[in-house]
């Protein structure tokens, strides 16, 4: 029998009448002739508001304990979605993640899946049963608990669907699929039916919020088709897959934004050998998450280092900026929280000359000036003011006409058909 994983977000969960719709769905999917396991997240806004909790008696809560408060959350709905499940008369059975094998290095509040032992599940669905489990939490080796940072369900349901074998990982979520853009800033953003994990780790990477960017990763490493979808309509949503040559590649897949980051500069730094080599490591040490980085030119031997981080993390990188500045006798450091991201994501770039050129008169147009910049081989990202992020997307999915399925680039020559 195949085996369904499915997983369902906060707002999927969030009330008792929302968990009853839920059991319904997988109940008739369990109907339909497949063994399903559930992945499901915590209700509603549990997880901020245990995060506010923490916040309320420490402003800086050990991370060992945050991950024991923080897996409370999804120990709750897992237990209201089997009571629910069984209250429409079918059997069904709720586990942690420990408790299914959710095996993690000790990275707590964002540690990463070293296994997932399944077997506690295989056994459960052969005997017929529907199985629950908790997203976002696992276990170290010596049994203490941690979580997969923030949105990590989506991580626990692809693992899930690795480990058991599953034909297909479903995440269920409040819109139905992946969007050119966020419909909320572009109202004609257009739904993406099928879309490559290369592409969908760049959009995830850039803030698209449907899929967490860690399980995006997952799912490409073990190969796990993601069919993202929502949880209060039956359509299709978006296929996350491995491209074949078959399938038409559009230039432009989407553009997404972040307002999240904030920009440190650390300035006057000395300019020679092993100054970002220090810099970086005490950042790493520190557990802050580097994103973007741009070098400025040296003038008269020194130079100045900025970068991007999560909000998140600006607590630890400033106390590490201010170690740094001391340790490499810089000037200062320097945090903008005010910037946002915006991102152009497509794998017709690799083939197509001038997205970027074409990305940049389309920001000037619209009056978005340009901070930084920083490319891969299929994505384009400007740092620009965090008041401006809205235009800027609404500027680039006009330009690059987005809206329609046959995506447009006016300064661009054909270049032949995508390679990949
Ligand atoms: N409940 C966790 C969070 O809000 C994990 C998740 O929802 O995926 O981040
Ligand atoms: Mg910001």
């Amino acid at each position: 029998m195949a085996i369904i994983v499915q997983k369902y977000g906060g707002t999927s969960v969030g009330t008792p009448d929302r968990i009853r719709a839920v059991a319904s769905r997988i109940v008739a999917a369990k109907e339909a002739g497949a063994s399903i396991v559930a992945v499901v997240s915590a209700m509603g806004d549990v997880t901020d508001e245990l995060v506010a909790l923490a916040a309320a008696v420490d402003p800086e809560p050990p991370e060992r304990e945050m991950d024991m408060l923080l897996a409370t959350g999804e120990q709750v709905s897992i237990a209201l979605l089997a009571m629910a499940i069984h209250a429409l008369g079918h059997e069904a059975i709720s586990f942690t993640g420990p408790q299914v094998g959710i095996v993690t290095d000790h990275g707590h509040t964002k540690a990463k899946i070293l296994e997932v032992r399944a077997d506690r599940v295989r056994d459960a669905l052969d005997a017929g049963r529907i199985v629950i489990v908790a997203g976002f939490q696992g276990t170290t080796a010596d049994g203490a608990i941690t979580t997969l940072g923030r949105g990590g369900s989506d991580t626990t349901a692809v693992a899930v669907a690795a480990g058991v074998g599953a034909a297909v990982c479903e995440i269920y979520t409040d819109v139905d699929g992946v969007y050119t853009a966020d419909p909320r800033v572009v109202p004609s953003a257009r739904k993406i039916d099928e879309i490559s994990y290369e592409e969908m780790l760049e959009l995830a990477a850039s803030g698209a919020g449907v899929l967490n960017l860690r399980s995006v990763e997952f799912a490409r490493n073990h190969g796990v088709a993601v069919h993202c979808r929502s949880s209060f309509t039956d359509a299709p949503g978006t296929l996350v897959k491995e491209v074949d040559g078959s399938m038409e590649q559009a230039i432009i897949s989407g553009v997404a934004y972040d307002a999240s980051e904030a920009k440190v500069t650390i300035r006057d730094v000395p300019d020679r050998p092993g100054v970002a080599a220090t810099v970086f490591t005490r950042m790493a040490d520190a557990n802050v998450n580097v994103d973007m980085i741009i070098q400025n030119v040296s003038e008269a031997g020194t130079t100045d280092i900025s970068f991007t981080v999560p909000e998140t993390d600006l607590t630890r990188a400033r106390r590490t900026a201010a170690a740094v500045v001391a340790e490499l006798c810089a000037r200062d450091f320097t945090v903008d929280e005010s910037i946002a991201k915006v991102s152009l994501v497509g794998a017709g770039m690799k083939t197509h000359p001038g997205v970027a050129a074409q990305m940049f008169r389309a920001l000037s147009d619209a009056g978005v000036n340009i901070d930084l910049i920083s490319t891969s081989t299929i994505r384009v990202t400007c740092v620009v003011d965090g008041d401006q992020v809205h235009t800027a997307v609404r500027a680039l999915h006009d330009s690059f006409g987005l809206e329609s399925a046959e995506v447009t680039t006016d300064s661009v020559p054909g270049c032949g058909e995508g390679e990949r």
